[in-house]
């Protein structure tokens, strides 16, 4: 009998989200065993369950109230609101955080030796894709006339084995299409993991718990996007130095031992240091830069 007053979380049970899916949830001090193959793994020290699944059947779960959150690509999300018909007025979710990873793009892909002038270009042109949804919304809209068929699965072989005359498919870095000999030519669709919600009734504890675990992933993101910086800097430097670095509020200086000249800085960055910016802190005379990973942050 399942337990209503414990949180289910959907993720994706092995794929590109898997494993930034199950860091993220262990990050937020979730002490759970993800390895194991079974549908549902129970948290030991939380009321939360997490339940893994293929990534297609992540958006139905939150919609049907199955789960009450799941963490997702939007490209599948925004396809299965498509399926259902959706009403934006009356959505079936909530996207409550996006998510620092599983960043990708749905695209329109065309051998590389076809010419491309702009979109009226596939006017009459076959699509082979797995997102028919994104794809029909995108070309309606631009009054283009096409057909499409499904593929789950090595999309990109379809020109080459004369099926298609064009794909729309996820694209990371462009480096499947180039080995298919393709080209990408326009962007239908920017995507990236997030954690959604179900809608309708909630218990406060649930509800607790949820806020809890908001504020812990947006402290993971953020101490991800942040660095700890320590340098020493020449007294009258302080303020270029300071300006070089970004993100940091109020940086701590504080003296150094048997040092007159310079002082110790250390700030939290909201961006990480180049080592451009680096080069030019040490032609203001900085010294012992020093750049920290910060493990976790609270504001
Ligand atoms: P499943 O077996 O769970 O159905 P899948 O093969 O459909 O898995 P994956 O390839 O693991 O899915 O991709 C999962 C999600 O990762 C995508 O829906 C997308 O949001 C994201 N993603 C990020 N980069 C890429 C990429 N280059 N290609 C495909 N998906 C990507
Ligand atoms: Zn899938």
């Amino acid at each position: 009998m399942l337990n209503k007053n414990r949180l289910r979380i959907a993720m994706q049970k092995s794929g590109r989200l898997s494993q930034e899916s199950a860091n993220l949830l262990i990050k937020c001090g979730i002490k759970i065993n993800l390895q194991q193959q079974q549908l549902i793994s129970f948290a030991e020290n939380m009321p939360i369950d997490v339940v893994k699944v293929r990534d297609d059947d992540i958006p139905g779960l939150v919609m049907d109230q199955v789960v009450d959150l799941g963490i997702v690509g939007g490209n599948v999300l925004e396809e299965e609101s498509l399926k259902r018909k959706m009403d934006i007025d009356h959505p079936l979710y909530n996207i409550i955080q996006k998510l620092d990873f599983g960043s990708c793009r749905l695209s329109l892909s065309i051998p590389i030796n076809q010419e491309y002038l702009n979109i009226s270009s596939f006017n009459n042109s076959r699509i082979a894709t797995s997102y028919p949804f994104l794809l029909t919304r995108y070309l309606k809209k631009k009054n283009i006339e096409f057909s499409f068929f499904i593929l789950n699965g090595s999309v990109e072989i379809a020109p080459g084995a004369g099926l298609s005359d064009a794909i729309c498919d996820l694209v990371s870095t462009g480096a499947t299409l180039e080995a298919n000999g393709l080209k990408e030519v326009e962007v239908i669709y920017s995507s990236s993991a997030c954690l959604v919600s179900r809608i309708g009734e909630i218990s406060d504890i649930k509800k607790n718990l949820i806020n809890k675990l908001i504020t812990r992933i947006q402290g993971v993101i953020k101490a991800r996007e942040s660095k700890y910086i320590m340098l020493h800097a020449p007294y009258t430097k302080i303020q270029s130095v300071i300006s070089l670095l970004h993100g940091a509020e109020h940086p701590t200086i504080s003296k150094l031992a048997g040092e007159t000249k310079k002082v110790a800085i250390h700030m939290v960055s909201s961006e990480t240091l180049f080592w451009e910016t680096m080069e030019k802190l040490k032609s203001l005379g900085a010294s012992s830069i020093l750049v920290l990973p910060i493990e976790k942050m609270m504001e």
